[in-house]
């Protein structure tokens, strides 16, 4: 037994590391075998080198040839297939972000790293000096993903079944009529964006994946594949796999911050900054019904709010108002003539100017109503956020 892990071999332009681990493991020498689904390990989501969802490989192999020749399998397929993928890139036609070059890593451990490393692959941005040795590496800085991916212990897992395309030219065609159908399968989310009715489980531009299906089950994803795969107005594919995942595990997120807003200011672009008692967040423009709540809070808001720390700013994707400020205060009305009663000035309660009625000073208004917590649509999402419809993962703590 042991791990084999795999990143960073796909470029804006082309390719991706699922496919390339499809076709590995459909090359495996005889007397290997591969044990469970392959697994889908989603890594931080801002690092700096990522192509797009920042995702790494990993898949447990049963090895019963001789350890030579299962080096030798691998000296030969890293030479031949792997390799030959470094070093390309294509600059992001929507994104300012630079893109760096391909470079791919492929590591393989006897047993798996600990799980700790994952998280820390998950949370910070580590270098390849933080990697433990593995029993065979080659490659560059893909090898900090493979190792990940292999280190992720796989215990709370969904699942996210891939097919890819027979040419990577042309309009994805996936059965719109089929894929609708889905919609009503509890075990299967983000198929359709419920706004738009469009389908979202096909990538955009150059990949060489048709589609990716993901549910909280594996049959639901196997069973839905297939549908898919069969429809009639679905174009052939030539491959398809069901990976266990990360996905929604919410493991990058560690803490709710529980705090009091002082200051929000909507910028140029429609994001919203917030000072917070807990420091500076951020809801980007993108992330829809979190942006329009950050923009109608203000000062003495309590909120809850979930997001990675990121250069010193939470990037927010969860928020949720608890209490605050009465909105819209006002005077209430007099109770005898229904004009609007006056303050007398400090500590001298209000007072009716038509027939002199008196009370004691006091608003009247819009009391807040706490909130649920309103996350980004679910295409604004990213992969490892948790749909928090159904809690907050049991990880994550709060801090006030
Ligand atoms: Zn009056």
């Amino acid at each position: 037994m042991g791990w084999l892990g795999l990143d960073d071999t796909d470029h804006l332009g082309g390719g991706c590391t699922t496919w390339t681990m499809h076709r590995l493991l459909a090359s495996l020498p005889e007397g290997a075998v591969l044990v469970d689904a392959p697994r889908l390990v989603r890594l931080h989501p801002a690092a700096p080198h990522r192509t797009r969802g920042n995702a790494a490989l990993a898949a447990e192999i049963e090895v019963k040839c001789a350890r030579e020749s299962w080096i030798g399998w691998l000296e030969h397929t890293w030479r031949t297939q792997i390799k030959p993928l470094g070093d390309r890139s294509t600059p992001s036609t929507h994104n300012e972000r630079q893109q760096s070059p391909s470079d791919p890593g492929m590591v393989w451990f006897d047993d798996p790293p600990p799980h700790t490393l994952y998280l820390r692959a998950v949370r910070e941005i580590l270098s390849e000096r933080d990697l433990p040795e593995a029993k065979w590496s080659a490659g560059g800085r893909g090898r900090i993903g493979a190792t990940a991916a292999v280190a992720w212990n796989g215990t709370e897992a969904t699942w996210e079944g891939i097919a890819w395309r027979k040419e990577e030219h042309g309009k994805r065609r996936v059965d719109a009529d089929l894929l609708a159908s889905l919609d009503d399968d509890p075990s299967l989310f983000a198929c359709r964006d419920p706004r738009k009715g469009r389908g979202l489980i096909a990538p955009r531009g150059a990949s060489p994946v048709l589609f990716g299906l993901r549910g909280t089950t594996r049959e639901a994803v196997e069973k839905g594949g297939a549908l898919l795969l069969n429809a009639a107005a679905t174009e052939p594919a030539c491959g398809w796999q069901v990976h266990r995942t990360n996905q929604a595990s919410g493991d990058h997120l560690t803490s709710v911050i529980s705090t009091t807003v002082t200051n929000v200011q909507v910028k140029r672009g429609g994001h919203v900054f917030i000072e917070t008692n807990h420091g500076a967040m951020v809801a980007f423009r993108p992330s829809g019904p979190v942006a329009t709540l950050a923009s109608s809070l203000g000062a003495e808001d309590v909120v809850d709010a979930l997001g990675m720390l990121v250069d010193g700013v939470v990037h927010l994707e969860a928020l949720r108002h608890v209490s605050g400020p009465m909105r819209s205060p006002r005077r209430p009305m007099c109770p005898h003539c229904q004009r609007r009663l006056k303050s007398m000035g400090q500590q001298q309660g209000l007072r009716c100017l038509t027939c002199n009625h008196r009370e004691p000073a006091r608003w009247v208004g819009v009391e807040v109503t706490p909130t649920a917590w309103i996350q980004p649509p679910i295409d604004r999402r990213r992969h490892l956020s948790p749909d928090l419809r159904y809690g907050l993962p049991d990880h994550i703590t709060f801090v006030s």
